[in-house]
């Protein structure tokens, strides 16, 4: 197998010198165990987080392990009952080309006829479920309200406009990094309005897009953005903290936002979530979104690197914005 290990710990922006690609021969398969070729393996911005050694709510990577996260794959050799060979299945092991493991580490998916199996590393999965759980239960938006929606040409973007429209929204907008997804926000993706961040300051434009204010905010970036939404909010405005990946990357500390008092004079709630403590969702974000599908009221793009090799070079672009809908690596 090609497999692709952490290096050394990324101090600000990783490098390609802080992983190493190695190839590994794959013991025998053990009573209990499966064999998985993957096809798509996912890049994520969480995966930044892991890199480090800080404190946060994933474990670190360990140095000279396999970076570990979201991959799809069929399973080609199985000594398990239940599991056999063809078998299409999601799983956490990562990044390398085939991987094998206890049977229990890998879960079967079932094929949704006409759709490709990646849509399980985001709009039918991860990305696309957190978008879900940030808008219904961390910021309980209801019907008619104004929705402001950061880093909204990304995986979770992308899922987060739409879900916005099916939950009923008024108005909803979005921003991203380029001229390109701006268009792409209005003509694809649900939104009403959006802005480049880059033209000018986010308090203005978001201002501009949003004149009688915003009711939820659904923040991907944090920093100038989060500082925005405050100044936008309406009485009684919701938050959902979803990332923050302005600040990923910076070695300095993260600016913060400078009119924090909004939330007491306007009555408004911030809060943080991170998917894994909202599991509970799953059955209901599966149906609910599979019907949105089926009516055909979801698209999605992916912007595909093809190669193991390429992996890195895929996790680096897009923490740089070289994606539209979710960045995926195929093998
Ligand atoms: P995306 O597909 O959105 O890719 C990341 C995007 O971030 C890039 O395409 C880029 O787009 C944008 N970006 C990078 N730097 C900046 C910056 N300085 N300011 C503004 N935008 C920037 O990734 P995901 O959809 O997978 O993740 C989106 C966010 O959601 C991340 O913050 C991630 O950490 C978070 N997340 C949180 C989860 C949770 O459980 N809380 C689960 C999954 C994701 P652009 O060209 O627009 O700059």
């Amino acid at each position: 197998a090609t497999r692709i290990l952490l290096d050394s710990r990324p101090v600000g922006w990783p490098t390609p010198e802080n992983f190493r690609i190695e190839e590994v021969a794959l013991p025998e398969l053990e009573a209990g165990q499966v064999r998985v070729r993957n096809e798509f393996l996912s890049v994520d911005p969480y995966m930044r987080g892991r890199m480090s050694d800080a404190r946060s709510y994933v474990a670190p990577y360990a140095l000279g392990a396999q970076i570990t996260g979201g991959a799809i794959g069929r399973v080609v050799a199985s000594r398990v009952d239940g599991m056999p060979e063809g078998s299409v299945v999601l799983h956490q092991h990562g990044w390398s080309d085939v991987v094998q493991g206890d049977a229990a580490t890998f879960r079967i998916v079932p094929d949704i006829p006409g759709l490709p199996l990646s849509v399980r590393l985001h709009v039918l999965g991860m990305t696309g479920m957190t978008a879900y759980v940030g808008l219904t239960r961390i910021a309980a938006l209801r019907e008619g309200e104004t929705v402001f929606i950061s880093g909204a040409a990304g995986a979770v973007g992308t899922a987060a406009g739409q879900i916005a429209r099916h939950l009923g929204a008024g108005r909803v907008i979005g921003s991203a990094g380029t001229p390109e997804k701006v268009a792409l926000l209005t003509q694809k993706y649900g939104y009403d309005a959006g802005f480049d961040y880059h033209d000018g300051d986010v308090r203005e434009l978001l201002a501009q897009a949003a004149p009688e204010g915003i009711d939820v905010f659904f923040d991907n970036v944090g920093g100038d953005h989060l500082q925005a939404a405050l100044a936008s909010f309406r009485d009684g405005g919701r938050a959902a903290l979803c990332g923050a990946i302005s600040s990923y990357n910076t070695t300095d500390r993260a600016a913060g936002p400078d009119n924090m008092a909004n939330l007491i004079t306007r009555g408004l709630t911030l809060r943080g979530f991170t998917l894994g403590d909202h599991l509970d969702l799953s059955a209901e974000f599966q149906q609910r979104m599979t019907g949105w599908f089926e009516d055909g009221g979801i698209v999605y793009d992916e912007t595909i690197v093809d190669g193991i090799e390429n992996t890195v070079q895929a996790f680096l672009d897009m923490m740089r914005g070289g994606n539209i809908g979710k960045m995926l690596v195929r093998i």
